[in-house]
């Protein structure tokens, strides 16, 4: 028990806010092969900075196709990073103890940002860029409501108006999210709605009623293309979005040098892949030039396992196939997953970016149930005192899987994950999992293999 020994150990590794890095990294710029290019969804050809122009601000365009190592972090973005970065990392020696394991574990602690999360990495530069090119409002979908939390805030900073589309499911279940987005000044719709028509036409099937991210974003993306004062804006899956998250991962690397260790194993949950990339392209550029060689591995949901079940494939980013098309992991546009506590990593498909590393085989990835990740998370809570989101749970399970594999094999273990978010809106989860009424549903090979029926024939 850790209050019956007077041990005294380190515990946080900080950075002052002059050692924060101001540069975001691109994976792109170090492997051996690019990937492959997303397609216009009509011709069939590669898109061009025109077909995203109505979608997106021209410097988000064009960090979406850069292939420069490095881009500067605006002095705008970096003095609202400010407020919470650096990000602590912690060495959780009372898990540790309490798993009896002789690995090390470290964890990048996200949850202190104004969202709770990782998102506002990515929130803050895309309002930033988008308010400097005079757009007035940005629309989204949201989850579990992080994203959409993370949105309203950063838009309320530089003065856009914030237009939400929230998954049904989760509208129902958490309305103290929607209640946050509305105090940052959002304005949330449950998905599908009756204001587009691709949430009349997926609303009319009562199989969507409970949403999905596919329709949220084709509701989104619906609104944002009618409207010339309007853009849209996506958390996760882009290779911008990839980009701006890449700060933790850089934090991350001078916070192990104070630590003085080197990660065997780099494990983060993937929805649509950011946090994950975030954390690990840093350290996969130094794996790449031979200095570290860590295991990077990624956890995904049982329920929406688009890396160890899905096809790579080009396929679309939503529902209502309004997107261009791009090659990733997919479990096909239409897979509505079930719906699980991790609402954001209810996604159908990877991050491109994700998708081609894992292909050339530079990551691993491991799907996991949702009882085994909240019994990490109440080990987790009890021995470090944060509450995780549902979905870095699913890192904290496979960390817990190698510590106990360490036990066994006395093999050096040094573990790093990511813990993304706080679990301080999705108390219900917890609710539901110790009262012994949360399952495991098996999705059916029929399922799965009806939804890829699905993926176009490219
Ligand atoms: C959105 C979200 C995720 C999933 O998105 P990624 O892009 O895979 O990181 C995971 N954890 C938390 C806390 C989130 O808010």
């Amino acid at each position: 028990m850790a209050d019956m020994d007077d041990t005294v150990r380190r515990h946080k590794y900080e950075l002052s806010e002059d050692e924060m890095p101001t540069r975001w990294y691109n994976i792109v710029a170090d492997l051996p092969t690019p990937p492959p290019p997303p397609l216009h969804p009509g011709t069939h050809e590669p898109v061009g900075p025109a077909d995203l122009a109505p979608l997106f601000p021209m410097a988000l365009i064009e960090q979406e196709v850069t292939t420069e190592r490095y881009v500067d972090i605006p002095g705008g973005v970096l003095d609202v990073y400010r407020q919470w970065r650096p990000s602590p990392l912690f060495r959780a020696h009372r898990l540790e103890q309490a798993l009896g394991t002789p690995a090390r574990i470290y964890y990048k602690y996200e949850g202190l940002s104004p969202a709770g999360s990782h998102k506002p990495n990515t929130a803050v530069p895309q309002a930033y860029y988008n308010a400097a090119e005079g757009v007035k409002k940005l629309t989204t979908e949201t989850g579990a409501g992080q994203w959409g939390t993370a949105l309203a805030f950063a838009a309320a900073l530089f003065g856009l108006e914030c237009e939400v589309w929230q998954v049904g499911a989760s509208y129902d279940a958490k309305p103290y999210r929607k209640l946050m987005m509305e105090a940052f000044g959002g304005v949330v719709h449950r998905s599908p709605s009756e204001l587009t028509e691709a949430g009349r036409l997926l609303g009319a099937d009562p199989a969507n009623w409970s949403g999905s991210l596919g329709i949220a974003i084709s509701e989104a993306v619906e609104v944002a293309a009618g409207d010339p004062e309007t853009r849209y804006a996506l958390g996760s899956v882009l290779n911008h979005v990839l980009l701006h998250q890449t700060i933790i991962g850089e934090e991350a690397l001078l916070q192990m040098a104070k630590a003085e260790d080197t990660p065997t194993l780099i494990v983060g949950c993937t929805g649509g892949g950011s946090n994950f990339a975030g954390l690990s392209f840093p350290f996969l550029r130094e794996k790449l030039a031979g200095k570290i060689s860590p295991r990077i591995l990624a956890a995904e949901p049982a329920s929406c396992p688009s890396l160890t079940q899905g096809v790579y494939a080009y396929d679309f980013g939503d529902t209502a196939g309004m997107t261009p098309l791009m090659k990733m992991h997919t479990l096909g546009h239409d897979f509505v997953p079930d719906p699980i506590h991790a609402g954001g990593l209810r996604y159908h498909g990877m991050a491109p970016l994700i998708s081609h590393v894992y292909e050339e085989g530079y990551m691993e990835a491991e799907a996991v149930p949702q009882t085994e990740c909240f019994a990490a998370a109440i080990k987790f809570a009890r021995t470090e005192g944060i509450v995780p989101a549902p979905e870095p749970t699913h890192a904290l399970a496979l960390a817990i899987r190698e510590a106990e594999r360490a036990k066994e094999t006395g093999e050096e273990t040094v573990i790093l994950t990511a813990l993304c978010g706080h679990g301080h809106f999705d108390l219900a989860a917890y609710d539901a999992y110790l009262t012994g009424q949360m399952t495991d549903e098996a999705v059916s090979a029929e399922r799965f293999a009806a939804a890829l029926e699905t993926v176009p024939q490219i």
